[in-house]
């Protein structure tokens, strides 16, 4: 009787036919897995659901770099309600941008007294709550930015300031430069916040570029202001560098940007501060600096922030206005 190869179930040799069924067993699990690898291969082809359609698109080709816009802020329905100019005819109007509660404070505390007594208004804007507290509680951090918050409502008010002199927009603490240059909405690793929180002056906006960016230019067309001071590109701080850059690399790039608004800097943290601790020590300053508890962690940061209670402060001109309004 021949024996067939195709048929070794017909072959007396038991071991063959052992090796066979083992084989055919190997071929029938390879077809499952591969039909099962087949499937899940065609999941991802097939329409996802929207919720995980971020999550299939892991690499994402990268996004072209943002462009300088010299229009109105997009068509946000958050900044509908902000667009009506705040009138101060006949009135100069001061807009001091602090990236966090203290800077305005630290920086310009004398100017924002003498302007006062000239008459003029000065508006204060808070870019962060200054929440980079704790990477371990984000509670513990929105927590630490409200007491933040609070500490400069009360110097404001000592300065004689009105409560909507001031306007705080909650962006992220820790990371403007980041929201510069990345794209996509930020995540601060303290808050877990991906958007300014409850009680931001313009709502729930995501911590983005453009919103960002959207955001100022509302406050500047708010305000019209005549000077505007915010912190130099050459502080050390990140956070400080970045109001400048997006001044000085982007919104003032246009010619005709802000004609009728000076623009300067004050710095915080210097990289050399020659003179800078031989100055009187202004007592008045020294007394405001002093309500901010929340930063005189240990003695070295008490000698630290009093050391800007100084009688000189210093404002470089970034960028006069383009022409004056005559004088009525
Ligand atoms: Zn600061």
């Amino acid at each position: 009787m021949p024996v067939c190869t195709r048929w070794p179930i017909l072959a007396p040799d038991m071991t063959q036919l052992k090796v066979f069924l083992i084989q055919i067993y190997i071929a029938l699990a390879g077809w499952l897995a591969g039909e099962q690898v087949l499937e899940a291969h065609l999941q991802t082809l097939s329409p996802a659901p929207a919720d995980t359609l971020t999550a299939l698109q892991v690499s994402p080709p990268p996004a072209p770099p943002p462009k300088v816009e010299s229009g109105p802020p997009a068509n946000n329905p958050q900044f509908q309600n902000h667009q009506v100019a705040f009138d101060h005819s006949g009135k100069k109007l001061n807009l001091i941008f602090a990236p966090h509660p203290d800077d305005e404070t630290l920086g310009c505390a004398r100017l924002i007294r003498s302007a006062l007594e000239r008459g003029e208004y000065v508006k204060i804007i808070y870019l962060t709550n200054g929440d980079a507290f704790s990477k371990d509680n984000p509670d513990v951090s929105k927590n630490y930015g409200q007491t933040r918050v609070q500490e400069a409502k009360t110097v404001a008010q000592r300065l004689g300031l009105q409560p909507d002199d001031l306007e705080f927009l909650g962006f992220p603490d820790g990371y403007l430069t980041q929201m510069l240059t990345d794209q996509g909405t930020i995540t601060s690793d303290f808050t877990h916040a991906t958007a300014t929180p409850e009680g931001a002056r313009y709502g729930n906006l995501r911590y983005d570029l453009q919103l960002f960016k959207n955001t100022i230019k509302v406050v500047m067309g708010r305000y019209k202001p005549d000077r505007v001071y915010y912190t130099s590109r050459y502080d050390r701080h990140p956070d400080h560098q970045a109001i400048a850059q997006l001044f000085e690399d982007d919104l003032l790039t246009d010619p005709k940007a802000y004609p009728k608004t000076a623009f300067y800097s004050y710095i915080i943290h210097r990289h050399r501060q020659p003179g800078w601790y031989s100055d009187t020590v202004d007592e008045w300053k020294l007394d405001l600096i002093r309500e901010f508890t929340s930063q005189r962690h240990d003695r070295q940061h008490e000698v630290f922030l009093d050391t800007f209670a100084k009688q000189k402060e210093r404002f470089t001109l970034r960028r006069p206005a383009l022409y004056k309004v005559p004088e009525i």
